[in-house]
């Protein structure tokens, strides 16, 4: 049996405290004595690569086709903090989209690739990949000229705006995703750390 003595000050007093410990070794009496004194810090910062949206913003999901893989709408951190902006800027204008595609796994991408996204085969590597793009259904509404507007105005970039293969439902966030190799690897390591 060890006697340890800790001395405390939070009062201004100097009480002293004698602690009587068992047969705790004195770094485990240390590392939890440190504790006691300390603050407990904050949990680590958000570390997730990808996230939902807001639940403040109203949007539907909705496969693209019977077939098609299900829709994982979750984004990296950055994406998601623009389609909030932009989403919720739509459903104050009483619109709201409809995702039928968002992050896709290898897997994913590979129907998509092999002939899932109808006559306009997916790219090899996609945005979508890394959490940093969405595809948006009903492009022949009356309201899609304005969900085109609101998206490019908050940073996105417009599949139909592509020169070579137009693809009118996707944006994505390729002007503030960085490299996207290594967007990509990020999100699927912690989509892979996540099933
Ligand atoms: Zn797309």
């Amino acid at each position: 049996m060890t006697i340890y003595q800790l001395y405390s000050w939070h009062s201004g007093a100097q009480d002293q405290m004698s602690i009587v410990m068992g047969n705790m070794g004195e770094l485990a009496w240390q590392a939890l004595a440190a504790q006691a004194n300390k603050p407990q810090p904050a949990p680590p910062a958000q570390q997730q690569a990808l996230v939902p949206l807001s639940s403040d913003v109203h949007y539907t999901i909705e496969k693209s086709g019977p077939n098609a893989p299900e829709v994982h709408p979750v984004f990296s951190p950055e994406t998601a903090a623009h389609l909030n902006a932009a989403f919720s800027e739509l459903n104050k204008d009483g619109i709201v989209p409809q995702i039928d595609s968002a992050f896709r796994t290898p897997s994913d991408q590979a129907y998509m690739q092999s002939g899932g996204s109808g006559s306009n085969p997916a790219a090899k590597t996609s945005w979508h990949e890394a959490g940093a793009a969405v595809d948006i259904g009903g492009t022949r509404t009356p309201q899609y000229k304005t969900i085109i507007s609101v998206m490019k105005k908050n940073g996105f970039v417009w599949g139909g705006d592509f020169h070579s293969k137009k693809d009118p439902p996707h944006f994505d966030g390729r002007n503030f995703s960085g490299n996207l190799s290594q967007a990509v690897r990020k999100a699927q390591s912690y989509w892979d750390s996540t099933q």
